[in-house]
């Protein structure tokens, strides 16, 4: 009753003002009659069953569209794994000061990194391609968007003819199977052997990795499911081999994991190399090409590995094109010293 006192006292004075700039109303007609419309109101509201409120987290868009010749291309973002251990996560643990000083003096927030996570999907003629399929089906709202943003480009998942993977780890594995079952009912699943061979060794070798030891019994067990699933559309990719006409080259980059791939795309003199996890970081792993993360299978490999292909890069000058780069994930390297490199990123273009 005092809310409704409050209510009333509140209805008044706006009535106040009302009639003070509309003499032509009777002030006491007015006030019946909103007390009616009030009183009608309230029994309305009370025989109502309020919604449940669900907030939706709004989604800046997560769809940018460009070409390589003749490919139509677009980046999609399956959303971001914020790691809130930070440069926690990067070694070696002695450079930990330095690597911290590279964020303070880009403004770059210190209480986690945020992993973007980027999709690649070509699209030629009848042909659509993905590379790794984001996190899948999850309760986090931070990712998992991969699906709905690519049914919003008119791309159902049955016109995904071809289903790259790079390498098994969660964020890239995860969305080719959902609910037990194959998610690209008509791809073919490309892979490596070395990565297949790691995962069903009788024992996956960890022992170089900096990973929470824990969660490895769990992931090996996953990732078999997965693959036994995707087994009867799976064919085995060697290093250096092509598929769409040579238009799509796949190269073994070992150490991040032991079948870690990149993608080498080009159609009509345009290329595209896609590094996938031969970086996490648009500032840390350029910076100082020797700084791993914890994810790494084997760092030291991984080290070499990017050392050789940022060489092979600063040689041919590709556009790049990253899994975990700050999304839409397209650029290019420049080159500061011997181990100390930039990544460029390209600015958005409307098209012409
Ligand atoms: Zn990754």
């Amino acid at each position: 009753m005092i809310l409704f006192g409050i209510e009333l006292a509140v209805t008044e004075q706006r009535i106040s003002v009302f009639t003070m700039t509309h003499p032509s109303w009777n002030r006491r007609t007015f006030l019946a009659g909103s007390a009616a419309l009030f009183s009608q109101m309230t029994a309305a509201r009370a025989a109502e069953t309020p919604p449940p409120v669900v907030p939706t987290p709004f989604r800046n868009p997560n769809v940018y569209r460009f070409q390589i010749g003749d490919i139509e291309a677009f980046s999609i973002s399956d959303g971001h794994s914020l790691m809130r251990s930070g440069i926690a996560m990067m070694h070696p643990e002695g450079d930990r000061p330095q690597m911290k000083t590279v964020m303070e003096s880009n403004y770059e927030r210190l209480d986690g990194i945020p992993l973007y996570i980027n999709i690649l999907v070509l699209r030629k003629g009848k042909e659509v391609a993905i590379f790794d399929a984001g996190f899948g089906k999850w309760p986090n709202p931070n990712f998992g968007w991969f699906f709905d943003t690519l049914a919003s480009v008119g791309i159902q998942r049955g016109d995904v003819t071809a289903a790259f993977l790079s390498h098994a780890h969660v964020d890239h594995i995860g969305g080719f199977v959902t609910d037990d079952a194959i998610t690209f009912p008509n791809a073919q699943f490309f892979c490596t052997q070395p990565e297949l061979d790691f995962w069903f060794s009788p024992e996956p070798d960890f022992s170089k990795s900096k990973r929470d030891k824990k969660e490895l019994p769990g992931l090996t067990r996953d990732n078999r499911k997965r693959f036994e699933i995707l087994k009867p559309v799976t064919q085995v990719l060697k290093d250096g081999s092509s598929v769409w006409d040579g238009d799509i080259k796949i190269e073994l980059a070992p150490g991040h994991t032991a079948g870690h791939a990149i993608f080498h795309i080009q159609s009509k003199g345009e290329k595209l190399l896609h590094i996938m996890d031969l970086v996490h970081h648009h500032l840390l792993m350029f910076e100082n090409v020797n700084w791993t993360i914890a994810f790494d299978h084997d760092p030291e490999l991984a080290v070499v590995t990017r050392k050789k292909v940022f060489a092979q890069v600063m040689s041919e000058k590709p556009r790049l094109y990253g899994f975990h780069l700050p999304w839409p994930g397209l650029g290019h390297l420049a080159s500061k010293s011997a181990h100390s490199f930039s990544w460029i990123p390209e600015r958005y273009s409307w098209g012409s």
